[in-house]
């Protein structure tokens, strides 16, 4: 069915909490293992249904952001989603205690009930109150980011204008760009600092009540880690100082003899290549059809799934008045429909929709028949995967985008997945140090960001930008204070994304064979099984990430 043609209707809150609880008393009252299977199947309907006419009010209102009428289907739905949370969580308890679980458990496996009991765990009504302060906490910190707003080159600017000019070639420019965010920042510090301490307090406490030691098992719990711990965490990072960050400081040395600076700051790390970074050639229109013939000849499936999406128009990428700025993949569950929105503009992110977006919808579409859907949703870290490992398995018809520059477009799309991997890193190991001892001050939490930066970008010098040498860079990202614990997810991802990189440099059908397997497998196994599963080397064996350094250094050697 095509977009337009999809039919949204107006639902009440108290219409949905209703159903949901006459759903949950018909699932306790039933007395054989039929009648709890037939309820179950009532309720991930109705679950499919409702979760379609909110996506849809949700797309429709980005695509028209003038449309009265979907601004406030979007408003209403965005301030009773909590109430339809709750009841849903009321459901998932009585599935957690069926007397049928064991044959439950036998009919779809154990998975969706670990993840269940993962999300319990993470939760009890306690802690509301303390839930409320730590949103109320995430909102102000969002708020005073999104205040953002400098004097620079005669223009009243927003930080991705600026961030603009952090990629100028005249390094006075860039420099300056750099020092106005960073002394923005520095301005704030005071606010941003007792922010972050009673996040920190707020997070400590929860974990208490809940009975933990510390935040760090509630963040896990969140993110729903339901195959690795801490400790195999640690073990990951121990791989990236061994290995990965070796690889990104050669990098780097290249990076700086490129752009012809003696060591990178903090103002040369988005300055790329001197002539410019590499853009797609042709119009919107162009990138678009070119997108449609990648998929149309990577595969038998890629064609149906491409197809699909063109015929039922669900695809919303080209800039138009009134539509949202951003992009995303959204799915409309009753038609068994991925979405994607977008505002192509010409430069390289309308390569990355077509290439990192559409492989969320892809695994979307591929995995369209697993029942019960439960098992069609899974965490962060294999999401990202299907994204990641797309941008990848896509290279072969980068020329059709990139022309003569293809060659950078590679180097500068490796490099980048490399780099981004030591980051996400330290970002995820501060955050361990900070909830393993939430009581130390703001000056050892500056330190250990510094300590944290030697590890693992020693090639980056900040000497002489307030805010950044002090040790403060960590207050730019916005993980840390909103979603923590998330970060290592995407590093995760990367590491898997490289590894399917790795495998197509030697056999590209070994490898979009693989791809393939772990996409239609979608959340019926854990991140590690699936890993297994697929073939792939483990992350969590330090050693393991030198069978991607080295094909990489192999192929930037060959350059
Ligand atoms: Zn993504």
């Amino acid at each position: 069915m095509k977009f337009n043609d999809m039919k949204y209707e107006k639902l009440e809150v108290e219409d949905i909490i209703e159903k949901i609880s006459s759903l949950n008393e018909k699932f306790n009252k039933a007395e054989t293992k039929d009648e709890v299977l037939a309820v179950y199947k009532e309720y991930d309907e109705y679950s499919k249904y409702v979760q379609s006419m909110y996506h849809i009010a949700y797309i429709r209102n980005t695509i028209d952001t003038t449309d009265q009428y979907y601004s406030e289907q979007k408003e209403y739905w965005n301030n009773t989603f909590p109430l339809i949370q709750e009841a849903s969580q009321k459901f998932e308890e009585s599935l957690l205690n069926s007397k049928f679980r064991k044959d439950l458990e036998l009919e779809w496996g154990n998975i969706m009930f670990l993840n269940m009991e993962l999300s319990q765990k993470a939760f009890s009504p306690e802690i509301v109150p303390m839930l409320q302060e730590e949103n109320k906490l995430t909102a102000e910190y969002q708020k005073l980011m999104a205040s953002f707003q400098v004097e620079f080159d005669g223009k009243t600017l927003t930080m991705p204008q600026l961030f603009a000019y952090s990629q100028s070639p005249d390094k006075d420019i860039r420099k300056s760009a750099v020092e106005a965010i960073s002394s923005w920042m520095n301005d704030r510090k005071l606010e941003l600092d007792r922010i972050f301490d009673s996040l920190v307090k707020v997070r400590t406490e929860i974990a208490k009540e809940l009975g933990y030691e510390s935040f760090t098992q509630v963040g896990y719990y969140r993110m729903n880690r339901n195959s690795y711990d801490e400790k195999m965490v640690k073990r990951f990072r121990e791989g990236v100082v061994k290995h990965i960050v070796p690889l990104t400081i050669k990098l780097k040395e290249q990076h700086a003899e490129r752009i012809g600076v003696e060591k990178i700051t903090a103002y040369d790390t988005f300055f790329l290549y001197p002539q410019g970074n590499p853009k797609p050639k042709g119009t919107p229109e162009e990138i678009l059809a070119h997108g449609k013939r990648i998929y149309e000849e990577l595969s038998e499936e890629t064609k149906e799934f491409i197809n699909f999406m063109i015929e039922n128009d669900l695809f919303d990428v080209l800039s138009k008045p009134g539509k949202a700025v951003g992009g995303y993949c959204a799915e409309i569950p009753i038609y068994n429909a991925p979405f994607i929105f977008a505002n192509f503009n010409g430069t390289v992110s309308d390569v990355n929709v077509l290439t990192h977006e559409v492989g969320h919808a892809f695994a979307d579409y591929t995995s369209k028949n697993i029942y019960p859907t439960a098992l069609r949703r899974y965490s962060f870290d294999i999401a990202e995967i299907h994204s990641m490992a797309m941008e990848f398995l896509t290279w072969p018809w980068m020329e059709g985008f990139f022309g003569e520059e293809t060659e950078t477009y590679y180097e500068m799309h490796l490099a980048s997945a490399l780099e981004m991997i030591p980051y996400g890193t330290m970002v995820d190991e501060f955050q361990h140090h900070i909830y393993e001892k939430p009581d130390i001050t703001i000056d050892e939490r500056n330190t250990l960001w510094l300590e944290l930066e030697a590890k693992y970008r020693p090639w980056l010098h900040n000497e002489g930008i307030p805010f950044y040498e002090d040790g403060r860079l960590w207050q730019r990202q916005t993980h840390i204070y909103t979603s923590p614990f998330y970060y290592i997810d995407y590093c995760l991802s990367q590491i898997i994304a490289l590894s399917f990189w790795a495998l197509s440099q030697k056999s590209y059908s070994d490898a979009w064979e693989k791809y393939l397997r772990l996409t239609r497998l979608a959340g019926t196994r854990t991140f590690v099984d699936l890993i297994e599963n697929a073939d792939l080397p483990s992350p969590f064996v330090p050693d393991n990430l030198k069978l991607i350094t080295d094909v990489a250094v192999e192929w930037l050697d060959k350059k």
